[in-house]
């Protein structure tokens, strides 16, 4: 069976600014998750060490590229679930872990809980031995320098696979929008409205979490498929345009059972790269897919 991987930086990117880093950095990563794919790892390995990657870069608004909330304080969210099982795992306006979304693995693993928050979410990550942020602001310096700031307004990361075996996984880490107030959560962390997946589809969104979690974008995404027979490209297409509606802008990228892709934005841009089967990589930012 044909693998797939699509990874996304945030939609929050800024026409003029230069992210060369960032698509270096994506580039990189969707080589890695091809050959970790080809090598039998599964979907749900795949997206969940993508985004670690991601989050660690420093160069996304999620991981050690977030930004502070108006206290201070850099509270992180992020989810991951597991299309061929249902299982699901995710972490909201967590502190002091380095990867948000191995706490949502370690979630997910675990079984009984879906959703950790706050000190509880970190609590369990240190009981299960994940790396820590001792000097969180000596660690969340980047945010600056990559426009995490009034400019960008938001950001994120994500990454979608189909494994070998046909599996479907989604995963998604954020600091969320910049300036939040603490104790905000956006839709990242949230099953269903920041991420999804099933047997017929995987989604991880970006952009102005309210308005995702309006419209339980994810699933919405799989529930066109599945209810209303749309295709992968129609769906994505259709739930942006509600999100628009709840006056929301940013983007999404899925992968569907057949290894088709789809990577609809709205806003100015969204740092996104794609591999299919041993097929080249796409990296793009501004630039429109191809028809
Ligand atoms: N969706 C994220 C949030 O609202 C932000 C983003 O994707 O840019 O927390």
């Amino acid at each position: 069976m044909t693998c797939a991987l699509v990874l996304h930086g945030g939609a929050g990117a800024r026409p003029g600014r230069n992210y060369a880093a960032q698509r270096a950095d994506m580039e990189r990563l969707a080589r890695q998750g091809q050959a970790w794919l080809a090598a039998g790892r599964s979907a749900l390995d795949v997206v969940t060490e993508t985004v670690a990657a991601l989050e660690a870069s420093g160069l996304y608004v999620a991981g050690r590229g977030s930004g502070p909330t108006t206290e201070g304080a850099f509270e992180l969210d992020a989810s991951v679930m597991d299309g061929a099982t249902g299982r699901a795992g995710a972490v909201a306006a967590m502190t002091g872990i380095v990867h948000p979304v191995r706490a949502a693995r370690t979630v997910l693993e675990d079984g009984r809980h879906v959703l950790l928050a706050g000190d509880g979410a970190r609590a369990m990550a240190v009981a299960a031995g994940l790396a820590t942020v001792d000097d969180p602001d000596a660690y969340y310096t980047e945010h600056a320098a990559h426009g995490s700031g009034e400019a960008a307004g938001h950001g994120t990361v994500g990454a979608v696979a189909r494994d070998r075996h046909g599996a479907l996984a989604a995963a998604t880490s954020t600091g969320g929008t910049f300036g939040k107030r603490p104790g905000r959560v956006g839709d990242t962390p949230l099953i269903g409205a920041g991420t999804w997946a099933d047997a017929r589809v995987a989604v991880s969104c970006t952009g102005l979490g309210e308005a995702f979690i309006r419209t339980m974008a994810a699933h919405d995404v799989a529930a066109r498929m599945r209810h209303g027979r749309q295709p992968l490209d129609a769906a994505a297409r259709d739930v942006l345009a509600d999100v628009a509606r709840q006056g929301g802008d940013g983007g999404l990228i899925a992968v569907d059972a057949e290894g088709r892709i789809a990577m609809p934005w709205n806003s100015d841009g969204m740092k996104r790269a794609a591999v299919i089967g041993d097929g080249p990589v796409t990296v793009r930012i501004f630039e429109p897919e191809p028809d």
